[in-house]
């Protein structure tokens, strides 16, 4: 598997929104939910929760898609691609769709989600797997677990 780079530079299908991420992810992410494989019109969406100062928008104007609720889901106006998320609460990461990025190569999933509303035969190779959405405390244990797992040092 190739390593992310940093910073590293991506942008949304046709071009209009590009964006750079300059801090590697807190956690790598699959979901299977309903909604998920409605919007990404996939199996599972991919996330990539990067600390909100590494991420940062440089060409532009992402605009909210999705449901229009308290979760932000920022597309582009123009292809309409899926680009990131920002969660209602959630405020110190950003999940970003990692096929975004020009080289998404690095990118595994170290925990999947909703895997209850999955397809069958949808599979990832994520460490954890949780039929629904995890609770917090187990979102932070898998956290320090990646952080762990890639010699970072742990928050
Ligand atoms: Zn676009
Ligand atoms: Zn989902």
């Amino acid at each position: 598997m190739s390593e992310l780079s940093l910073p590293a530079i991506g942008g949304c299908r046709c071009g209009a929104v590009r964006f750079e991420i300059t801090s590697a992810p807190l956690l790598t992410m699959a979901c299977h939910c309903r909604g998920c494989q409605r919007m990404t019109g996939s199996a599972y969406s991919l996330s990539a929760a990067i600390p909100k100062e590494g991420f940062r928008v440089t060409e532009g104007e992402p605009v909210i898609g999705g449901l229009h609720g308290a979760n932000r889901h920022f597309f582009c106006g123009h292809c309409m691609s899926w680009l990131f998320t920002r969660l209602e609460g959630l405020d110190w990461f950003v999940n970003l769709r990692p096929t975004m990025l020009d080289d998404p190569a690095w990118f595994e999933p170290f925990v999947e989600t909703c895997t209850a509303e999955g397809l069958p035969w949808a599979t990832t190779p994520a460490v954890y797997s949780f039929e629904g959405m995890p609770a917090m405390e187990d979102f932070d244990r898998v956290t320090r677990d990646y952080a762990e797992q890639r010699g970072q040092s742990v928050p």
